[in-house]
């Protein structure tokens, strides 16, 4: 039932068909003159942020395009989600790689050559092999071209292919046998990597030929960036942090052990969390990992090794309770957050005793230049996490890009911190430098300024010096922030030989020379954030009916073990509970409800905001304005209608194709009318829609592989199933098992 190709001609224009197959109304910055370039067979390579939406430039040309569309994808369990997510939005999807048998590979292969298949996704090893396209794959390619067509390669995480990149894969670098097999067939290149040493690299590696480039703004506004301290109780600060926040949220530590200990104190502490490190068996971190990603628990504790394509675009928090190595790490990870485009929090605590560990663990290292450059990048990540200007601007200049005026999105564009005039504490502490002779650590000075009589102050006879003693007035904190900010001010240099000793320099003598003053930005307290109250908040009904319909669509994914966010993105959610329609037609105006969604999910997602309409009192839709609108009941009776409809030529005997012929509607969508029925508890006679041979089959399915989605269902069936025959079987299976 898959649909074949629809020429670029049967839409109006590109808005049209992005709406029709994907439920949006307008496209993202950069979106469209890339699917524009696509179209032309041109090259292209997109450069664009996580969450930019790098998927759609190619997925839309796909379905525009004669021909199937391969895209080359480094992670496997990515793949599964993809085509999981395309095909609940009827676009027919699939993946090869190696964790499939032979069986689902003929099959799927089979269902390519006939033409049913609009985008294959394969991983590099199925596709690379020796230094060549792998024989295996090559004789599949030759037939697709010689029959239905390729439309084009789309190389996804591309800096994989580059050795100046973070995540440098071999076979990557061979792809360009794609450019040399097949000169004729465009190739785009995707990456949300933002150095320009990478992106060069891509464009040569990839022999890519004239491309369009699409360079987006690094700039995610939709994320709030702050820094908070580490206070007394660090954890007792995280928890509350946590309980603060709603939906789901990452928390990133340094190292294993730190994950283990905290997924269990959060735990203990009732809090729904799940560890994620590269010490737990793969076994388990794939089912961490799903069970974060269906939402069935909020947290997740995790090293770095957590989130690499992971796609889950609904995070909604990400803290990193210890620091970052460096800034482009960071922006990765906190750039977990809010992919969907949605508010979402980035939260960075800062200890000075986590710097020290961080800069241990550099010293380990055991080539030189890695440990300079390593010491470098950690230098910045502080200057990030002491700025006193807006975090943004930090962030983007790392990356070559300036912002204009302030973001109003991080804490210190909402609440600058005081700056304080520090001039006599800089002299007496560079005085002080000066009289150690200039071969002293910080820690040593503030130890002569605070007046310490240690043994080994006393060996050297500081003691003995005019500025002992002299800063008695500070406490340590103090010192040391003072003493990062003259570092970061540059007003004294630091060596970086791994024992770092303070050097005065010009800028130093000006200073104790009385030529400049020094200001000093001084962290607040942290009161609970200003974030939250920066917020807009939802009205109790929108919030409430928020609630109501995430449990739905909850409800929906697990009966077809896909993640929630695969029935509706979270901003359809909220559009629903503020503009709560009630009618089909105005359920599809929703942005992400596509015309696949609407016949899918439309009357389920109807019927509960009625419900909630009725039982709250709440008459129409408060987008509707003047607009006459029926009243409630009778708008409920129509839309019942087209299912009651189906429902009497069903119990008057018709079969599914006759229903669908006397209706002028598609099978699909008669199916999907009764699947609904059923899961009403209307009585539907599955029987009689699908032989018991078939019925038997598929529940033994059913029954072996609990969780599976639709696509590997039908992949063990084979084609001779329809999609519709699963979903009927699988509605009177599921609504008739013993609820748990
Ligand atoms: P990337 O691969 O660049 O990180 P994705 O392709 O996964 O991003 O897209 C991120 C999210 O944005 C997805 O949930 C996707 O459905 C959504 N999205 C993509 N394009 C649009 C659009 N034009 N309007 C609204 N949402 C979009
Ligand atoms: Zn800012």
């Amino acid at each position: 039932m898959a649909g074949v190709a629809s020429p670029t001609a049967a839409f109006p224009s590109l808005e049209t068909a992005l709406k029709h197959h994907f439920g949006y109304d307008q496209f993202r910055l950069g979106q469209r003159p890339v699917i524009e370039a696509v179209l032309k067979n041109q090259d292209a390579l997109v450069i664009m942020p996580t969450g930019g939406g790098k998927s759609l430039c190619y997925q839309l040309p796909a379905l525009l395009k004669l021909g199937v569309m391969v895209v080359v994808s480094p992670l496997i369990a990515l793949m599964q989600d993809q085509v999981d997510s395309l095909t609940d939005n009827g676009v027919p999807a699939t993946y090869l790689n190696s964790s499939l048998d032979f069986n689902a590979i003929r099959q799927r292969e089979a269902d390519l050559l006939a033409g049913k298949i609009k985008l294959l996704y394969v991983s590099p090893e199925r596709l690379i092999k020796d230094r060549g396209i792998n024989p295996a794959f090559l004789g599949l390619l030759n037939q697709l071209i010689q029959t239905v067509g390729v439309s084009g390669f789309a190389i996804d995480e591309a800096h994989c292919v580059s050795e100046w990149g973070h995540d440098f894969r071999p076979e990557y670098r061979q792809l360009s046998v794609l450019r040399e097999t097949f000169p004729q067939i465009p190739v785009m290149a995707l990456t949300a990597t933002a150095t320009e040493r990478v992106r060069v690299d891509i464009a040569q590696q990839l022999r890519l030929r004239d491309p369009l480039i699409q360079v987006s703004s690094f700039n995610r506004p939709n994320l709030f960036y702050e820094v908070r301290p580490k206070g007394r109780d660090p954890y007792g600060e995280l928890l509350r942090q946590v309980k603060r926040h709603q939906g789901s949220g990452i928390i990133y530590c340094l190292s294993r052990k730190r994950v283990g200990e905290l997924a269990e104190k959060l735990t203990a502490d009732g809090q729904s969390v799940l560890p994620y490190h590269a010490g737990l068996s793969d076994e388990t971190r794939r089912e961490n990992q799903t069970r974060f990603i269906r939402d069935d628990v909020r947290l997740m504790v995790a090293t770095v090794a957590f989130g690499m394509g992971i796609n889950k675009p609904d995070v909604r928090f990400v803290i990193h309770y210890d620091i970052p190595r460096n800034i482009e790490g960071y922006y990765q990870e906190s750039g977990r957050a809010g992919r969907d485009g949605e508010p979402a929090h980035c939260t960075l605590y800062l200890a000075y005793g986590d710097v020290a560990t961080a800069d241990y663990l550099i010293g380990q290292k055991p080539d030189e230049t890695e440990q300079r450059i390593a010491r470098q990048q950690l230098r910045q990540m502080i200057d990030y996490a002491e700025t006193s200007v807006c975090r943004r601007r930090v962030q983007l200049s790392y990356f070559g890009e300036s912002l204009e005026g302030l973001c109003h999105q991080c804490d210190n564009c909402l609440n600058p911190p005081p700056v304080e005039d520090w001039t006599i504490e800089a002299q007496k502490f560079l005085s002080c430098v000066a009289r150690c002779q200039e071969r002293f650590g910080m820690a040593h000075i503030i130890d002569v300024l605070r007046g310490s009589k240690k043994q080994k102050i006393l060996d050297l006879r500081h003691d003995q010096l005019s500025t002992h003693g002299i800063g008695k007035d500070r406490s340590v904190e103090e010192w040391r922030l003072l003493g990062r900010s003259l570092l970061h001010q540059r007003l004294v240099d630091e060596t970086t030989d791994g024992y770092p000793v303070l050097k005065l320099n010009a800028a130093s003598w000006q200073v104790l020379r009385k030529q400049i003053s020094v200001e000093v930005a001084v962290p607040k307290d942290f009161a609970p954030g200003p974030a939250e109250a920066a917020a807009i908040e939802d009205t109790p009904e929108v919030a409430q009916l928020l609630t109501v319909l995430k449990a739905l669509r909850k409800r929906l994914a697990d009966q077809q073990s896909v993640p929630p966010y695969v029935v509706f993105p979270e901003s359809a959610l909220r559009q629903m509970a503020q503009t709560r329609p009630q009618t089909i037609a105005a359920f599809g105006q929703v942005s992400g409800v596509g015309s696949r969604k609407l016949e899918q999910y439309g009357e389920v997602f109807t019927d509960a905001i009625r419900q909630f309409c009725a039982d709250y009192g709440l008459e129409s839709d408060p987008g509707a304005g003047r607009r006459r609108s029926r009243p409630a009941r009778e708008r409920r009776q129509a839309v019942g209608d087209t299912h009651r409809h189906t429902l009497e030529l069903h119990r008057q005997g018709l079969s599914l194709d006759e229903i669908a012929d006397q209706r002028g509607l598609k099978p699909t969508t008669i199916a999907s009318h009764l699947e609904h029925l059923l899961r009403q508890g209307e009585s539907v006679n599955v029987d009689r829609l699908v032989d018991i041979d078939r019925q038997q089959a598929v529940i033994a399915v059913l029954t072996e592989m609990e969780n599976a989605s639709l696509t590997e269902i039908r992949d063990r069936l084979g084609p001779a199933y329809s999609y519709e025959d699963i979903r009927l079987v699988r509605a009177r299976w599921q609504t008739e098992q013993p609820k748990v």
